[in-house]
Parts: structure tokens; C-alpha cells; sequence
């Protein structure tokens, strides 16, 4: 019986190909499977390398050597241990992630994580859990999922971390930063995410991966490391599919 369910669900599958073929969500040009980027689509994406900061991520133009950090990283270190990005934000990543975010395109995850994979291998290496940064329950209402979420679980079945969905929420509905310059982003998210009762033993000691779509001016990140960190934390580590990169 399980058979035949299958065997259904691949022909509906295939109809459903032949009427509407699976297309890029970058380019447009038609590809096999639905999520797939296609060679055209590949090239609009800046994809993050070396060198770069060992603390924020940031890609830099000279090799760091022993010291390992950036002008900013070593003047105001960020309170997390490590951020990395898998691409940086420009209008190709953007349209990609506007369109997972508020356009439904969902099956573009399956395309992430390998990515993921690959920018936070150092991290990942040593991680305990995967927790989305997550959205305050009003905006789940209207946008239906939490794409921080989606990303994580998809890497979490990439890489084999456990994903813990619900062990940060956000206790306070916060504008949305779009405009807002850090110091003010600092102040929007301050105080804004908390640790369930049920979840806070169980970070002790934990090497954590906080999973967000992009990465813009670190505030967000700032915050939650900071409660993660209340609740005994050991490390607290950032991995973005995209990161804002101001020239
Ligand atoms: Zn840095």
C-alpha cells in the first residue's frame, strides 16, 4: 500500500511538472527539481570567502594572520563567540529571500542548507543545538511560518544537530527595523527575547547555533546571545544565509 502511495504522489508530482516545469527562483530558466538554482542563478550570488574576520565574519581585503579579527571586532568585540554568512545581501540574495520570506517560495530551502553547511563548518563542527531566531506570535499569525525556522530545520537535517524551534521566543513585538540605523536597532530588540522555563536547563553549558536569514546589523544577534548566555550558554555562535556588507 505504502508503495502505491508513493508510486501516486511521484506521478501526481510529474503532472504537475509537465504543467507548470519546476523553474529557478533566481533566473527564471527551468530546472528538475523545485528549489533548484540553476547555472545562470549561481552567478548573481556573492558567495562569502576567505579572508575573514575569525569573530564577526566579515570578508576583509588583507589575511588577518595571528591576530584573526577586524578593526571593529578588536576595538568592541561582539558579545557571540563566531557569525557566518553564506552569501552576501545584494539585490540577487535579496530577491532570494523576499521571495522564501513573503512569497511563499518555501521549496528554496532545500536549496540552503548545503550552503550553510559549508559557511559554518567550523561551528558545526562542535554544536549542540540549532535555534531559530524567532518572530513574536503575531507576525507568525499573519506570515503563517517563521523562515528562520524552516532554514534551521532544514540544516539540522543537512548536518544531524538537533533543532530546537521553540527554545527562544521573542516576548515583545518589535517594529520592523528595515530603516533603523544600529543604535536604535540595539534599542528595539533590547529585552525582547526570553528562554522558556522548560528549555533554560537544558542550554547549560550547550554550544548554540542561532539560524536567521540575514545577518544586517548584528543587533538581533546581540540579544539573543545575551539571554542564551543568562541561561548558561557555553558558546553562541551566528550562521546567516546572507549578510548586509557595507563597502
Ligand atoms: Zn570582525
Amino acid at each position: 500500500m505504502k508503495n502505491i502511495s508513493v508510486n501516486l504522489q511521484e506521478i501526481i508530482k510529474s503532472g504537475v511538472n509537465i504543467i507548470l516545469p519546476p523553474r529557478c527562483p533566481l533566473s527564471g530558466d527551468i530546472v528538475d527539481a523545485q528549489g533548484m538554482i540553476s547555472p545562470e542563478g549561481w552567478g548573481g550570488l556573492e558567495f562569502i570567502t576567505d579572508p575573514l574576520c575569525n569573530h564577526c565574519g566579515i570578508p576583509l581585503d588583507y589575511d588577518v594572520g595571528e591576530v584573526g579579527k577586524c578593526m571593529s571586532c578588536l576595538d568592541n568585540p561582539p558579545e557571540f563567540n563566531s557569525a557566518r554568512a553564506a552569501f552576501r545581501y545584494n539585490d540577487i540574495s535579496r530577491n532570494l529571500i523576499l521571495g522564501f520570506k513573503h512569497g511563499d517560495k518555501t521549496h528554496i530551502v532545500r536549496s540552503f542548507a548545503p550552503w550553510l553547511a559549508q559557511a559554518g563548518k567550523g561551528m558545526l563542527a562542535n554544536a549542540d543545538y540549532l535555534l531559530p531566531v524567532p518572530l513574536h506570535h503575531l507576525r507568525l499569525v499573519s506570515r503563517r511560518y517563521n523562515q528562520a525556522a524552516l532554514i534551521a530545520e532544514s540544516l539540522s537535517k543537512h548536518v544531524g544537530i538537533v533543532h530546537l524551534p521553540m527554545a527562544i521566543k521573542r516576548v515583545r513585538s518589535t517594529p520592523s527595523q528595515g530603516h533603523l540605523s544600529t543604535k536604535d536597532r540595539l534599542e528595539n530588540v533590547s529585552k525582547a527575547f526570553d528562554v522558556p522555563i522548560k528549555y533554560r536547563g537544558r542550554l547549560k553549558g550547550k554550544s548554540i547555533i542561532l539560524i536567521d536569514d540575514v545577518y544586517t546589523t548584528g543587533a538581533t544577534a546581540h540579544e539573543c546571545t545575551k539571554i542564551l548566555r543568562k541561561y548558561g550558554a557555553a558558546q553562541v555562535h551566528i550562521l546567516t544565509l546572507a549578510r548586509v556588507i557595507h563597502d
